[in-house]
């Protein structure tokens, strides 16, 4: 097994695992299991500050996205896609696959989108529907302000659909203090446990949006309407993955058993993560909007993001993150975010990709494992 550091999945911490492996009950029969379910629920609201209703649906982060589009589009409608960064662009193919018009308000890849900037651009243009921003776009690993940039949106009445699958439980979202409607998380990345579950936290006003419809949701799988009442009614559209929500619930215990130190621990060691690289001479993508979850290094020349991954994962047994889209082969990512933010692990990281940059004689300027132990004191 590889020590995994990539920028998702994460490491599964051994009782979350365990978890998994409970006894299960019907989860489409057994009132016990709605309970367990709105009482996990709960909990995801509380985490994110919110009264929203929260959600778990069974598929993996992108099923959120999907829904959100699937559930909020109808024929003709306009949708701004906020882009800066892969996952942002990527909201356009769902806009137009559910018959929407995705309208792209495109910035700087390096960087976090300006307020007024997009302030400006409203000015111009807010015949929106709804928005779509990514919290924290990992092929970068930029983070934006998605709080403000959702009251901002709605000064203009439009909804907004936020992506923190990325963010969300290393890098504090208070959404009572946003106007964030749907909220996107996913199980593998911060919380740490395995890929398979999206969780949703959806306002009032966007399940009215939803029930206000001409048309009907072109979609059973990804019709977020359909959980709207189903503890009233006891019914779940689909069969729930009790095991993999069992999990979650795990994964879920641990996050409030250390919430008042988790974000400062990400914190600290995306900060003396950035800095060792840096101080070793190589290059971060981002100019600015460094997320505390997950870091793009610039390959350097003289070798191939693979040549890096190889290396790391033959000698080391630390396995990190190529990229895809435009930063495919540009950069490579290390994920310190739930079970990888951890000092030893970043120190062991650090020195595996020295390692490996040091055997194609790629010089590295100073000991970054060494650098990264005294950035953190
Ligand atoms: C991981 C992630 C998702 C989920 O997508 P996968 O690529 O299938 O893991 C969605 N949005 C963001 C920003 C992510 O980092």
């Amino acid at each position: 097994m590889y020590q995994i550091m990539t920028a998702g999945p994460t490491q599964v911490r051994e009782n979350v695992r365990m978890a998994r492996s409970l006894e299960c009950t019907n989860p489409d029969l057994d009132p016990a299991f709605f309970d367990f379910y709105r009482e996990t629920c709960q909990l995801l609201s509380e985490a994110v500050n919110t009264e929203n209703k929260a959600l778990i649906l069974g598929g993996e982060g992108i099923l959120g996205l999907e829904a959100a589009c699937a559930s909020l589009t109808e024929p003709g409608d306009r949708v701004l896609v906020i882009d800066n960064g892969v996952f942002g662009k990527g909201f356009a193919d769902f806009v137009k696959i559910y018959g929407g018009t995705p309208v792209s308000f495109v910035s700087d890849y390096h960087r976090p989108v300006k307020l007024a900037d997009l302030e400006a651009f409203l000015e111009k243009d807010s015949d929106f529907k709804y928005a779509t921003v990514v919290h924290l776009d990992t092929p970068s690993g930029v983070i934006n302000d998605v709080e403000e940039i959702s009251k901002l949106l709605d000064r203009y009445h439009i909804m907004t659909v936020a992506d923190s699958v990325a963010g969300l439980f290393g890098e504090k979202l208070d959404l009572s203090n946003s106007k964030i409607d749907i909220l996107c998380g996913g199980s593998q990345k911060a919380l740490s446990c395995p890929p398979g579950l999206t969780m949703l936290w959806v306002s009032d006003r966007a399940f009215a949006a939803m029930e206000n419809r001409k048309t009907p949701i072109a979609a059973f799988y990804a019709n977020i309407l359909n959980f709207k009442d189903y503890y009233e009614n006891q019914w779940f559209p689909y069969t729930m993955p009790i095991s993999d929500i069992y999990g979650l619930r795990a994964a879920l215990d641990n996050y409030f058993e250390m919430k008042d130190t988790i974000y400062e621990r990400h914190a600290r060691i995306a900060a003396a993560t950035r800095a060792a690289l840096q101080k070793g001479g190589l290059k971060l993508y981002l100019e600015d909007g460094f997320s505390n979850n997950a870091t793009a290094v610039m390959v350097p020349e003289g070798i191939t993001d693979q040549e890096i991954l190889e290396g790391m994962r033959k000698d080391y047994n630390i396995m990190i993150s190529g990229c895809f889209d435009v930063l495919a082969g540009v950069v490579v990512r290390i994920g310190h975010m739930g079970e990888n933010a951890y000092e030893d692990k970043m120190e062991a990281t650090l020195a595996a990709l020295q390692g490996t940059l040091e055997k194609k004689k790629i010089p590295v300027a100073c000991n970054m494992a060494e650098a990264f132990r005294s950035e953190l004191k």
